[in-house]
């Protein structure tokens, strides 16, 4: 018998004493009940630790530090583009991710994944009202999506949670919270989404900067060549300024 080794059994599905010796030397006896080993599930193992539940703005990093959040992709034309002026500077940033979106391009999951970015639930619809709907719908967008973009990631985990057009409710930041998701808001709306040219985005941005840390842009949802444009601009300024890049707080 092993000097400290922990046994258990299942005998008719019931669970019986474990015995293990303590390191004082004496014979221990504990009940071993729904957390013995044949009955933890590989879902259960995986499921990650609840999170602060309150809408987060502030950076992880200390100092003068901006949070870059890119929405509604991944798209196969805008993701690549935006990648590429984010690694041409040596940024990193945080995806929000459509899960159908997600599913239909796994690679570029992967990819955001595998240079350093971090992944963030955009739901399954983009419904900016869902705010006004049954819980059950709220859950059935948050919970499939994250869903969708792990499965997609394959390893890395969905870190935050961030409402269409910030409709949060209460309901949907403490579910999101308990699945590991920190409830994500933003401090500058770039207004990309708009295509309003991009020096009106760059504009905006150097402007709205003192707001807080927080910066929204998208890499979906139509064309974003604006986006690109003005992220080859935005970040070598930012970076004149004295702005380091980190993530949301979770
Ligand atoms: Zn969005």
């Amino acid at each position: 018998m092993a000097r400290h080794g922990r046994r258990s059994g299942i005998i008719g599905g019931a669970a019986v004493a474990v015995a293990s010796l303590g390191v004082a030397g004496y014979l221990t006896f504990g009940q071993s009940g729904a957390t013995s080993e044949a009955h933890a599930g590989p879902t259960e193992q995986a499921k990650p630790a609840p999170v602060d539940p309150s809408i987060v703005h502030a950076s992880d990093r200390p100092g003068k530090s901006l949070n870059i959040t890119i929405d509604d992709g991944p798209d196969p034309v805008w993701t690549p583009k935006v990648l590429a002026t984010l690694k041409k500077y040596d940024v990193k940033a945080t995806f929000c991710m459509i899960g159908p979106q997600a599913a239909a391009h796994p690679d570029l999951v992967k990819q955001v994944a595998a240079a350093g970015h971090k992944l963030c639930d955009h739901t399954i619809s983009h419904n900016t009202g869902m705010d006004h709907r049954p819980e059950t719908y709220q859950s059935q967008q948050i919970v499939d999506a994250q869903q969708m973009i792990e499965k997609a990631a394959d390893g890395p985990r969905v870190d935050y949670y961030r409402a269409p057009g910030g409709a949060f409710t209460p309901y949907s930041r403490t579910l999101a919270a308990e699945h590991g998701m920190r409830p994500l808001g933003w401090n500058v709306d770039s207004k990309d989404f708009e295509r309003p040219g991009t020096d009106a985005i760059v504009r905006t941005v150097r402007r709205e900067l003192r707001n807080g840390p927080t910066v929204l842009f998208h890499d979906g949802g139509g064309d974003r060549s604006q986006t690109v444009a003005a992220l080859d601009r935005l970040l070598p300024w930012m970076k004149q300024q004295g702005y380091g890049f980190g993530f949301p707080k979770r």
